[in-house]
Parts: C-alpha cells; sequence; structure tokens
C-alpha cells in the first residue's frame, strides 16, 4: 500500500485537487471516502466529476442513496450509506456496479458495505484541522498509483 497525505486550506483546493484524479480514470476505479459529516467527502465528488468530464449535477445522494453522473459510455457511481445500518437491497445494487468494470464507484460512509469492496481500492480520508483546513489521505495499491498522477 501506498501512503500520501496533503493539507487543503479551502472547499477549491479539494475540488482541483479531486479533479485530477478524476481526469485520470479510467473506469473500474473504486474510492472510498472516510470522514465525520462536513469533512469535505462530497466536495471531492464534485471535483472528480469535473475532472471526469460530467456535466450532471453532484450531490449529496444522502436521500437516494446513489446516484449516476455519466459521460458518453463511461459513469461514475456515487453511493452514500449515511445513517444505514445494513445495506439491504443497495448492498445487491452496489455489487453489481463493482462487478461492471468500466464504470467508477465513489462511496460516501462505506463501512456497512465494507466487505464487498474490493481490497484493491483507493482510500481518501478527511480530517477536520479547522473550518478550512483539511488533512487527506490517500492509501493505495501500486495498481492505482495512476490515479495519482500530476498530484503528488
Ligand atoms: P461530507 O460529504 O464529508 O459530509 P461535504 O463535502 O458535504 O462533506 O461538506 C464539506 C463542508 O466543509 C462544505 O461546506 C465545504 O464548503 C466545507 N469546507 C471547508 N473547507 C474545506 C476543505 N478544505 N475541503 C473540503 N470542504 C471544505
Ligand atoms: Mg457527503
Amino acid at each position: 500500500m501506498n501512503d500520501w497525505q496533503t493539507n487543503s486550506e479551502s472547499p477549491e483546493r479539494t475540488e482541483a485537487l479531486a479533479e485530477k484524479i478524476g481526469h485520470n480514470l479510467k473506469g473500474g476505479e473504486v474510492i472510498e471516502l472516510i470522514s465525520d459529516l462536513g469533512g469535505g467527502k462530497t466536495t471531492f465528488v464534485r471535483g472528480l466529476a469535473r475532472g471526469f468530464g460530467t456535466t450532471d449535477r453532484v450531490a449529496s445522494p444522502t436521500f437516494t442513496i446513489s446516484k449516476v453522473y455519466t459521460q458518453g459510455e463511461r459513469a461514475i457511481h456515487h453511493f452514500d450509506f449515511y445513517r444505514l445500518d445494513q445495506a439491504g437491497l443497495m448492498d445487491h445494487e452496489l455489487a453489481d456496479v463493482l462487478s461492471d468494470s468500466r464504470d467508477t464507484t465513489v462511496i460516501e460512509w462505506g463501512e456497512v458495505v465494507s466487505h464487498i469492496l474490493p481490497k484493491d481500492r483507493l482510500s481518501i480520508s478527511f480530517k477536520k484541522v479547522d473550518d478550512e483546513q483539511r488533512l487527506i489521505t490517500f492509501a493505495y495499491p501500486e495498481s492505482l498509483a495512476y490515479l495519482m498522477a500530476g498530484v503528488i
């Protein structure tokens, strides 16, 4: 596993960082976002989607649990399991998406589904330092190192 840490001083910086990663997506990646509420997970997805090239609007899928952003034939699936003790049927939906290697999957609050997430994933943790500062830690296997091109 590789580890890399950075400090983001604003939501714009977090989005810009995510945009670079979005630009590097080839399809099939699984990205897990870890933080407390307000850590910056959805902000990150907004930048990721921009770099990916979609014009679909990113919003927290907290009430719908999953959203899809498309760009041509490609898609990002955005899941948010906030406040779910059991993934229930969403467990199956996520498993289906994960088995389709053309798409990228991004997950907020993924503990409840950690047993179906692939071991090879990009895990990003956000720690609130203060109102505007976030310590962001990236953990990823060598097979996903290409996602960090232009970031590190
Ligand atoms: P989460 O999805 O983790 O609950 P959100 O992205 O929805 O978090 O919210 C993050 C909040 O923190 C937003 O209001 C955003 O403007 C604010 N914020 C302040 N500084 C940062 C930063 N450096 N990175 C990301 N978000 C930040
Ligand atoms: Mg969120």
